[in-house]
């Protein structure tokens, strides 16, 4: 057990852990400090996120991110008010308002999930009670309204409650024309969930592609509702097939300000390791083995210095392949 955990037993977290974490922790967070918060990983990151002051990145053409409130929040501040690409952990809403309130005084009129997780969408209740319209996949909207569980974070959600879900459903091909702009939706079926989409701000070629992308580490996939491995590398690549070289692609976690090359990389990387993964499945190897055999081990010392680590990701594109 490299990290002194066992991967088998999938009782630990991890998706979602932002900014918030490393501020928390004071740096990186390690397979094994997760570990040791493990009973509490959900509480945790909340309470991080309680804790953690909130970076703006300015883009281009009224275009923000906001990161250090759980996945990174996009936010698009125009003359029909604001409209939020996720909306973080309620605990970071005093710093998220002052954030926004430093751009223009307009309220939140519009707020979109990437997908239902509750480091995208914790914030939709007091967003929703403060006016805004709330936007999502039918996915996203029944993960929201009933009780869900995650095994891999040991945690069950109860349902929201309706402030605080989607009331506008967007799907595949939707468009949406926001303060002189068009947004364009593009789902992801199977990914890191069963609801993903992405959001291109056309104008402006900017996209916000949620969790099918973590920029620099290894992403989770929630097989628990509805994820899989080749839904994240076909989900990669209908972003990168949209992309130019002069796009802004705002990751669901990691550094939150990336582009075609840096996506690519990870597209590549994913790719890389299902193969690998998948050739020694077919050879009739158990799960055991094949994590001795280190399939992931070239891209490691990259990709595998945050909360998923080598053999957990090995898990997750063993489970689907
Ligand atoms: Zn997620």
């Amino acid at each position: 057990m490299v990290h002194g955990f066992d991967p088998s037993r999938r009782n630990f977290c991890l998706c979602c852990l932002g900014a918030t974490a490393f501020a928390a922790s004071g740096g990186w967070l390690s397979p094994r400090e997760v570990f040791a918060k493990s009973k509490t990983i959900v509480d945790m990151i909340r309470q991080s996120a309680a804790e953690t002051p909130i970076t703006v990145h300015p883009l281009r053409g009224g275009l923000f991110v906001l990161e250090g409130s759980g996945g990174n929040i996009g936010v698009f501040a125009g003359r029909d008010g604001k409209l939020l690409v996720d909306a973080g952990i309620s605990a970071s809403k005093p710093r998220i308002e002052k954030a926004l309130l430093a751009m223009d005084e307009t309220p939140v009129s519009r707020l979109v999930n990437t997908h239902w997780h509750f480091d995208h969408a914790d914030g939709n209740e007091w967003l929703g009670k403060a006016g805004a319209t709330i936007s999502g996949t039918l996915k996203t909207q029944d993960h929201l309204e009933s009780a869900q569980r995650v095994e891999d974070w040991n945690f069950d959600f109860p349902p929201s409650p309706a402030s605080a879900v989607p009331a506008e459903i967007v799907e595949d091909g939707s468009t949406l024309a926001f303060g002189g702009k068009t947004l364009h939706f593009v789902g992801h079926p199977a990914a890191h969930t069963d609801g993903d989409i992405s959001i291109t701000f056309e104008d402006d070629d900017v996209v916000h592609a949620g969790d099918v992308y973590w920029n620099g580490i290894y992403p989770f996939i929630d097989y628990s509702t509805g994820g899989g491995i080749d839904g994240m590398i076909r989900g990669s690549e209908a972003i990168l097939a949209s992309a130019g070289d002069r796009t802004i692609i705002i990751p669901g976690h990691g550094q939150p300000v990336s582009n075609r090359r840096e996506l690519q990389a990870y597209r590549d990387m994913l790719v890389s390791i299902r193969d690998a993964v998948a050739g020694l499945k077919a050879k009739g190897q158990s799960f055991d083995e094949i994590v001795a055999a280190k399939p992931t081990a070239p891209f490691d010392a990259k990709w595998g210095q945050y909360v998923i680590g080598p053999d957990f990701i090995t898990r997750l594109v063993y489970e689907g392949v």
